[in-house]
């Protein structure tokens, strides 16, 4: 029997570690810095620098990368092991350098970086000595499909000049880089091969940063961008020419599966919390857990996480081990994204009036959550998608088994 839930101790011993370090120095760390919008600049940096420089100490620093780039090595699955417990504060992805977008911009310089680019812009990431972003989307056109995407590059001798407009570029505020999506080719034979990546130091002449975009979790670095005539030397070109749709989903998948597993961390805070409060709250002659209503919520959100848990080990088990690995984490990302959006708004119901207020995390982990479900590919894209997938398979087979994870059941 090959199937195998267990865990190795040296597994077991990390991912003790990480909640440890989480409980003992991102939590504190969390609660000095209290809201953000209060605290001193200057303070609100030192306490979160000193957070990362205790996970360097600790070993607990860069567990997606290689040895060689200073990281811990972790594949996929241990991956969903370590930001299932990091996750469990706001900032531990961060204080681990394993957050988006910096954890999928790494993956895609280690991957289609030159040298050169791996050392300018990758090593430095990995010290942490700067943050980058991730531009693609732009406000007139559909974000959902990258083949209308307007922002144009031209070459002009050895350099290439861009213009367009983006918009939600996650960290562009703090970014010393940006991977920029641009389209460069005309008429491609595929239309997803129009685009192609860019490296951009920020700042740049061309790179304005129009506004921050207010959002319904409040102002938090997602930036409005102009480009105009900004210049990009040649070698800047991340991958190939029109190779920047495929660089994307390349960088998506994982990156996609890395939100589910932060997003089981934030789920099963919710579910956790909602038990606690129904065994504290009494009401009609009896506590909130001895209400048939409330187990129902309980027992709904619980069989969800279950569900959330395997569908994200299952996805990242088949990156491990090689195997075509879209349909399970577009699967999986539709799955825990609404998940997640159901036990957080199921925890605050029972919590009442007090999950409403800011009070406990719940508020603002409901603001946070609403985004998962049209971020990074939106839920209809991913049903359209796994129903093309389940269509193919029956057509190709005359069975739809191929589709639902192609288990040996
Ligand atoms: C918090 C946050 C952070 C983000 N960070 C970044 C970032 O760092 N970099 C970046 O480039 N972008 C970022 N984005 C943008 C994000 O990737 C886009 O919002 C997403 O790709 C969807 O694009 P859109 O907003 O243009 O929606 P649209 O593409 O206009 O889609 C709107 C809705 O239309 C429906 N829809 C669209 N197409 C179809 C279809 N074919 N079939 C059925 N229904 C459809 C869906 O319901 C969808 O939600 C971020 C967004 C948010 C909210």
């Amino acid at each position: 029997m090959a199937i195998d839930f267990s865990i190795s101790p040296e597994l077991d011993e990390l991912r003790l570690r990480v909640r440890d370090f989480v409980d003992t120095v991102v939590k504190p760390g969390e609660e000095k810095i209290g809201d953000d919008d209060d605290i001193e600049r200057d303070e609100y940096l030192k306490i979160l620098f000193e957070m990362r420089d205790e996970a360097k100490g600790a070993h607990l620093w860069l567990p997606h990368m290689p040895a060689e780039w200073g990281g811990m090595g972790l594949g996929h699955v241990e991956m969903a092991m370590v930001q299932a417990e990091a996750a469990k504060s706001y900032y531990g992805p961060w204080v681990m350098n394993c957050q988006a977008p910096d954890e999928g911009n790494m993956h895609t310089l280690l991957h289609w970086g030159t040298d050169e680019q791996k050392r300018i812009y990758l090593k430095k990431l990995c010290d942490g000595h700067l943050m980058s972003c991730f531009a693609m989307t732009e406000p007139e056109v559909a974000g959902s499909d990258p083949t209308l995407i307007r922002t144009h590059a031209y070459q002009d001798g050895d350099e290439w000049v861009i213009n367009g407009h983006k918009w939600f570029i996650s960290n562009a505020a703090r970014a010393s880089f940006a991977i920029l999506i641009a389209r460069t080719e005309e008429d491609p034979d595929l239309p997803q091969a129009a685009n192609s990546a860019f490296i951009v130091d920020i700042p740049s002449e061309g790179w304005e940063r129009v506004r921050e975009i207010e959002t319904m979790h409040g102002g938090t670095g997602h930036s409005e961008i102009v480009i105009t005539d900004l210049r990009v030397p040649a070698d800047r070109m991340l991958g190939g020419r029109g190779q920047g749709h495929m660089l994307g989903q390349y960088r998506l998948g994982p990156a996609r599966l890395a939100h589910c597993m932060r997003w089981i961390a934030q789920a099963e805070t919710a579910l956790d919390m909602m038990v606690d409060r129904s065994l504290d709250r009494f009401s009609h002659g009896s506590l909130l857990a001895e209400k048939q209503g409330v187990q129902w919520m309980i027992a709904d959100s619980t069989m969800e996480l279950y569900q959330a848990k395997l569908m994200v080990l299952h996805a990242a088990y088949r990156i491990d081990r090689g195997l075509d690995f879209k349909s399970e984490v577009s699967m999986a990302k539709h799955f825990v994204a609404n998940a997640l959006n159901r036990i957080i708004d199921r925890s605050i119901q029972v919590h009442g009036a007090l999950g409403y207020s800011t009070d406990t995390p719940l508020a603002h982990m409901y603001q946070h959550a609403r985004w998962a479900r049209f971020a990074d590919g939106a839920d209809e894209i991913h049903q359209m998608r796994i129903a093309q997938r389940t269509i193919a398979a029956y057509t190709d087979e005359g069975s739809t088994r191929r589709a639902t994870g192609d288990l040996p059941i």
